[in-house]
């Protein structure tokens, strides 16, 4: 369930006040712990006892060293089976914060208060958690749903712009795979800002959701969530590897572009299509260098991917916009070819 707060969160108190949980940690990164803590704390009313746990903020940190630490401060506080962990945070907050909570004690409750338009759009809902392994994305993780998603869409207002267009790429794929008219209105925003976007969550959210609730376990069109994310997660893990982190977001934009002409190559998509779709997403996203790849780089990580079955690689790939087909096994020539348009769009 996701509920839009209020200034004074009474729907948070209202669920505080009616579920029997014995304690309440909050999980939070140093920049949540800045910028949004004061406002829950200031409107969380429970006489509940509540106690902090702080991370470094970065995908970095999104690891077992963390959990581990997580897990042990959790044992260290007592934490039963009926506490409740509230992740406030980001995509890696809402993703560590599942993780660790999905299986400490075989199972604790957790809500997510999402505080980035990437994980009030897309990380908090649809309940998948966990964490990177060696350069591997989300290696390691579990299915577990949030009790309940709270979204606060003023967090945004601290948010950094790179941040917000992380979260955007997202948006832009829900309309991609799902919703002509939710892409058409996103395209026509020039000027990227809180105020631009603020409108438009409810419906990036609602397809999330729609989505996942047909397939929770991925079997088939959740599949479709995916678009962008084969070469997308490919191009991040390279350049986390590198000591050269970039968003995920931004790794989603370049991906997209690359499975969009992919999606023309392999005769799915009209040229036209095609091409709008990409001088579209090019219109907010810098180019990302990836002369440094290699092809080889690329199809080991591809090769690894967690959505392939039988040795493999599947895409998720566009036939129009607001329609996405899964499963597909692309000739590996078009997958060099995607990625040689991509490095040529310099
Ligand atoms: P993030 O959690 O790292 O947050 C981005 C940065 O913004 C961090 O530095 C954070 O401290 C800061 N921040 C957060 N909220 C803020 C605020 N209100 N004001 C100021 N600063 C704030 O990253 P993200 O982009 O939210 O999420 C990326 C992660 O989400 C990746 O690990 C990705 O794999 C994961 N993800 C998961 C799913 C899923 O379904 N589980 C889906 C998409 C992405
Ligand atoms: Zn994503």
């Amino acid at each position: 369930m996701i509920t839009l707060l209020n200034d004074n969160f009474s729907q948070l108190n209202n669920f505080l006040h009616e579920g029997s949980f014995s304690k309440i940690f909050i999980l939070a990164d140093e920049n949540t712990h800045e910028y949004c803590l004061p406002t829950l704390l200031g409107n969380m009313e429970t006489d509940l006892g509540f106690e902090i746990l702080e991370i470094e903020a970065g995908e970095e940190m999104k690891n077992i060293q963390t959990a581990n630490q997580l897990w042990e401060i959790l044992t260290e506080m007592q934490a039963d089976r009926k506490a409740l962990i509230i992740n406030l945070g980001g995509g890696v907050i809402t993703d560590m914060g599942g993780f660790v909570a999905s299986t400490y004690k075989r199972g604790l409750s957790f809500i997510n208060i999402p505080t980035t338009l990437l994980s009030m759009c897309d990380a908090s809902i649809g309940g998948k958690t966990g964490i990177d392994l060696m350069h591997y994305k989300n290696m390691v993780g579990t299915f577990a749903l949030p009790e309940q998603i709270f979204i606060y869409p003023k967090f945004l207002e601290t948010l950094p712009f790179k941040e917000l267009r992380s979260g955007f790429a997202e948006m832009l794929k829900h309309g991609l795979i799902a919703d002509k008219t939710h892409w058409d209105h996103l395209i026509q925003i020039h000027k990227l800002d809180v105020e631009a976007v603020i409108s438009h969550i409810r419906t990036s959210m609602n397809i999330k959701q729609d989505v996942v609730e047909k397939d929770f376990h991925e079997k088939n069109i959740r599949k479709t969530l995916n678009f962008g994310h084969t070469i997308g997660h490919a191009i991040e893990s390279l350049c986390l590897e590198q000591g050269n982190p970039i968003l995920h977001g931004e790794a989603v934009a370049a991906g997209m572009i690359c499975e969009t002409h992919l999606s023309y190559l392999e005769e799915l998509l009209s040229k036209e299509d095609s091409e709008h779709i990409i001088e579209n997403i090019r219109r907010y996203y810098p180019y990302l260098d990836v002369s440094d790849f290699s092809n080889d780089d690329i199809f080991a990580l591809l090769l690894n991917d967690k959505k392939n079955a039988d040795s493999r690689i599947n895409f998720s790939l566009l036939s129009e916009i607001g329609t996405c087909i899964f499963d597909h096994h692309c000739s590996q020539d078009n997958i060099i070819t995607a990625l040689d348009f991509y490095r040529k769009l310099i």
